[in-house]
């Protein structure tokens, strides 16, 4: 039986154990591969990681978990949308990223019809109900009819610890061993792959696989195996945030929210996540344009005077990926893999991401790991790249000029190379499925390789992973980029009222 360990209990270790537990290990039969993790009793979890994007579905399916225990447990709540706030000019304007959207067949043109009309009606509301659902605060689905599925894409907001001990209690109570112990010291086999950890407690465990989830300690991938970090600070400038959480007995704004709001503020941005019986507010900002001091004073008057008491914590962090996540027999998976400032909610997606693909990929031999892991590196890789690309786009889209924050994050040189070629092409048409379609292969065409790190103008187009054309879509219109050769705003081509598409065909 193939041995896999995992080092850490937040939610990136314990969404990789229940996932691996569940697609690796035949419910009724006897396990394949058998799965420990060891958690330290002494180092808390980071415990922010609040709101998740749909791909978490699939975890919870594979993993085995029931969707309404499961929102039971973690506190969660419906999101289906971003709302995004003062990104365009600070004067309270804002528009949706919502997960679903009416699709258009067999050839959308919405974005060109839109790009032709008098945009009075914003981009998103042409081609989605979500944005006026989740302003009318309804659900993606109808209490009552569960098993009817739902006819909007949703994903959850969650109470991450809650969510971590949940998903502990699911997999011990299905064959997971569980450890609590500090790792101390690593052992090695000759060949450079890890042989066993040590622990605080004078136990030593062996295993086939490790799987680093110390977070942004990075004890296996990082301590031990001395792969390097990539730093993408020059194109996201946010490096800390002030978190707080606000009880509703304290302070109930009237209605959950069924999605999250995303305010920009003096030197960053306010992430505002409902979960049943509180809310969680973090002001992510730059240090270099603010202190820490006058981040929380920020934090505070946007949260309002209710906030007077409530209690803040300060949490850094590094934006980047590990220039490998796999090395070895070692894959790192969550913040020890890396991490992008959390805006589109990409933190858990990249830990369920590695889960998925350890699973798929999963090493039976020794004699696989090399092609496994040259596999996996790429595809990790390729979608950290789409994701610094994707969050750089909300900042140099911005038309805010009123702080020295947003001044210098729409400078060119704070926009990667492969963003401004995108813009350069979606310029000449709106963006398109078949943008999106090259993959990312061995050999294949159109792959962003690892040569020079966010400066590879060869593709202009993504390789196809978590976003599309429509989600390009929300972002662009939703600020205003309107391609000026496509549709100046100066022609004298008459001008359209768009009608929602959903309203037309209703
Ligand atoms: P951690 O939670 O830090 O867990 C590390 C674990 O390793 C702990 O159990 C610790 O005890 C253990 N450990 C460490 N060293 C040892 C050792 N020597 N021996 C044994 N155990 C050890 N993601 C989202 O999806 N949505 C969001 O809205 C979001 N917001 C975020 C906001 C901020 C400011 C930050 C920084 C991150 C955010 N994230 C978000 C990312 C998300 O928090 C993480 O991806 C997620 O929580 C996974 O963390 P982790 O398990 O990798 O690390």
């Amino acid at each position: 039986m193939r041995r896999v360990l995992i080092v850490g209990g937040g939610s990136a270790g314990w969404m990789t154990a229940a996932y691996l537990n569940g697609a690796l290990n035949d419910r009724g039969n006897a396990p394949t591969v058998k799965i420990s993790l060891i958690e330290s009793p002494d180092i808390p979890r980071i415990s922010v990681g609040e709101a998740t994007v749909p791909s978490i579905q699939h975890v919870l399916s594979v993993a085995g978990l029931d969707e309404t225990e499961f929102m039971k447990a973690a506190d969660a709540t419906f999101k289906q949308s971003i709302r995004y706030q003062n990104w365009l000019h600070n004067d309270q304007s804002f528009y949706h990223h919502p997960f679903s959207r009416y699709r258009i067949q067999p050839i959308d043109r919405t974005g060109r019809a839109w790009l032709n009309s008098d945009r009075s009606v914003p981009f998103m509301e042409t081609v989605s109900a979500q944005p006026v659902i989740c302003d009318m605060a309804r659900a993606p689905k109808m209490l009552g009819r569960w098993d009817m599925g739902a006819p909007l894409a949703y994903a959850y907001h969650m109470n991450a610890q809650k969510f971590a001990d949940y998903l502990r209690d699911f997999s011990t109570a299905r064959g997971v061993s569980h450890y609590l112990e500090n790792v101390t010291d690593v052992e090695m086999r000759e060949n450079g792959l890890i042989k066993s950890v040590r622990t605080d407690r004078g136990n030593v465990h062996e295993a086939d696989i490790f799987v680093d989830c110390t977070g942004f300690r990075a004890r296996l991938i990082g301590e031990t195996l001395g792969v390097g970090y990539e730093d993408y600070s020059r194109w996201l400038m946010c490096d800390q945030a002030v978190v707080g959480r606000i009880p509703y007995d304290q302070f109930y704004p009237g209605l959950i929210r069924p999605y999250t709001t995303a305010t920009a503020l003096s030197s960053g941005w306010a992430w505002d996540i409902p979960m049943q019986d509180q809310r969680s507010v973090g002001y992510v900002h730059s240090s270099h344009f603010i202190s820490a001091e006058e981040a929380e004073r920020e934090w505070r008057a946007y949260e309002g005077p209710h906030a007077k008491d409530i209690e803040t914590r300060l949490i850094k962090f590094h934006v980047g990926q590990r220039q490998k996540a796999w090395q070895g027999n070692c894959l790192a998976i969550g913040l020890a893999g890396g991490f992008i400032e959390p805006l589109e909610s990409t933190g858990l997606y990249l830990s369920d991401l590695g889960a998925v693909m350890l699973a798929e990929h999963f090493p039976y031999t020794d004699d696989m790991l090399e092609a496994m892991a040259f596999r996996v590196n790429r595809v990790i890789s390729n979608r950290y790249f789409e994701i610094l690309d994707f969050i750089n786009m909300h900042y140099c889209l911005s038309r805010r000029t009123d702080t020295a924050f947003w001044q210098e994050v729409q400078k060119p040189e704070r926009i990667t190379d492969r963003l401004k070629a995108k813009f350069e092409y979606w310029k000449l048409k709106p963006p398109s499925a078949s943008d999106f379609q090259d993959q990312s292969f061995p050999g294949g065409a159109g792959q962003i390789d690892r040569v020079v790190p966010g400066c590879d103008p060869r593709s202009p187009v993504d390789t196809a992973g978590l976003w599309n054309h429509e989600s390009y879509e929300a972002i662009m219109y939703g600020m205003h980029f309107c391609g000026e050769p496509l549709a100046p705003p100066s022609t004298d081509a008459p001008k359209t009222r768009v009608m929602p598409a959903i309203i037309e065909r209703l």
